[in-house]
């Protein structure tokens, strides 16, 4: 032959300088092979060899509404031809926009939209309007959560991983939230889980000083820390606590929100209104950085008279605003939530618990809409791990084989930990939800030989 494709060589290109002067984020720079992509649309990206992948992972859970969406791109461009920059002070149409249509979404009294560049930098700044608001310092916050990895974020984040970087953070305490399949509190049903959770939830309120804690921060359904749907009954008691103590309930939607639950919010699934709640992501998929935070007409007018002190050069930048503008109005007008819902009862609920069935190495699936994880364990009786928490190298690689099972067949899984997320887009159809469970379903058998 005359040598490599001229794809396979703009990809290798693509590659080496990536390789020379990209730092990448959550990465040992010499241990990682990322793939280059060449294009993508809909549910699938590709690379420059012609290796289409599903995307079941909606990149970092963000894409609802699929790659390149058309009326996303236009009004990006349209937008981009008016008015490409303009600084947060002023009042401009498609910020507006945006808050409106957004606030329309949220639940309850959200009705004011502060807006910024991603989802950490909302959950930090939900923090500080909670302690400007009561003026108290501490912020409860759950393990097994996931808040981000700017300096108050990932103190807040209560994930098995720990970085030397975390220590000293002042007035961050961590409490543990319901998960009946590894339960803290080793209840044996939901409504045991639920209840003694919220005791110990009230008992570490009694014991931190009630008039000290600002806020209770929790994910609504905590995403990357195993998608635990709470008990029926939680939320509504955290609420309840809240208020008796004159905490701020501030929910992190920025996974679960904009379409991912089969609901607008996941909020919605409980009837639970927070005093603040975070949101990023979906709210225009990711194709220009957002994020933001709604806010109650309670702690709004905190900050009626008295200055909000924060907000970046970009806060609500306008090519951003105009893709969530364009983002919400293609969900509604197409369906888009409800089918994430549709998907997630009529497909992915029946068929990951067929899955579950028959391969032995699924110890439990759970979630709801586009949101699913499974739970991969070396032994169904004992639930241990199919791999250890924080494992790298050898201990690894009953997981690294499972996901280049996926990849081989076409599938780009989101994997963590023991845990594979089933989470693509919004707008997958019935046939590619489909098309990748029998993927799945080939790079489980792959998994299963490493079970007991
Ligand atoms: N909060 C939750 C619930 C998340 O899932 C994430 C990201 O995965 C974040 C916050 C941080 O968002 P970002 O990476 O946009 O800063």
């Amino acid at each position: 032959s005359n040598g490599p494709d001229p794809r396979t060589r703009a990809g290798a290109a693509v590659k080496a300088a990536d390789r020379a002067h990209v730092f990448h984020s959550w990465s040992a720079q010499g241990l990682i092979d990322p793939l280059a992509v060449a294009g993508a649309e809909g549910s699938y990206f590709w690379d420059y060899d012609g290796n289409r992948y599903l995307d079941f992972s909606s990149q970092l859970v963000n894409t609802n509404i699929g790659h390149q969406h058309p009326k996303v791109v236009a009004a990006v461009q349209e937008q981009a031809g008016r008015l490409c920059t303009i600084a947060p002070g002023f009042a401009v149409d498609v910020r507006s926009e945006a808050a409106r249509l957004i606030a329309e979404r949220t639940p309850g009294d959200l009705d004011k939209i502060f807006f910024t560049n991603g989802g950490a930098e909302a959950v930090e700044n939900a923090v500080r309007m909670a302690r400007l608001h009561t003026g108290r310092p501490k912020v409860l916050s759950a393990y097994r959560s996931y808040h981000g990895a700017t300096a108050a974020a990932i103190h807040l984040t209560g994930d098995p991983r720990r970085w030397p970087s975390d220590s000293g953070t002042a007035g961050v305490v961590h409490f543990w939230a319901p998960f009946l399949y590894r339960s803290p509190f080793h209840a044996r049903t939901e409504e045991e889980e639920c209840e003694r959770a919220l005791r110990h939830l009230e008992d570490t309120i009694g014991f931190e000083g009630p008039q000290t804690i600002a806020a209770v921060l929790l994910e609504t359904v905590p995403g990357t820390a195993g998608i635990m749907v709470p008990p029926a009954g939680y939320l509504a008691g955290v609420r309840e606590l809240c208020d008796r103590y004159g905490i701020v309930f501030v929910l992190d939607e920025v996974m679960a929100g904009f379409g991912r639950t089969g609901r607008w919010f996941a909020a919605d699934h409980f009837g639970v209104v927070p005093d603040l709640l975070t949101f990023a992501k979906g709210v225009n998929s990711g194709y220009v950085p957002l994020g933001g935070v709604a806010i109650s007409a309670e702690i709004a007018a905190t900050f009626e008279t008295r200055p909000y002190p924060g907000g970046l050069t970009y806060s609500g930048h306008p090519l951003a605003c105009a893709s969530a503008v364009a983002t919400i109005n293609a969900m509604a007008e197409e369906g888009i939530v409800e089918n994430a819902a549709r998907i997630g009862e009529e497909v992915l609920r029946p068929g990951l618990a067929e899955l579950a069935a028959r391969h032995p190495s699924v110890g439990e699936v759970r979630g709801t809409g586009v949101f699913w994880a499974l739970e991969l364990v070396k032994d169904r009786t004992t639930r241990e791990p199919l791999v250890p928490y924080n494992a790298s190298g050898a201990d690894a690689a009953p997981m690294a084989g499972f996901a280049a099972a996926c990849r081989r067949g076409g599938l780009w899984p989101f994997v963590n930990m023991n845990r594979t997320h089933v989470v693509p887009p919004c707008t997958i159809t019935e046939a590619e939800a489909k098309e990748g469970l029998a993927v799945l379903d080939t790079a489980l058998s792959a998994a299963d030989a490493h079970t007991v």
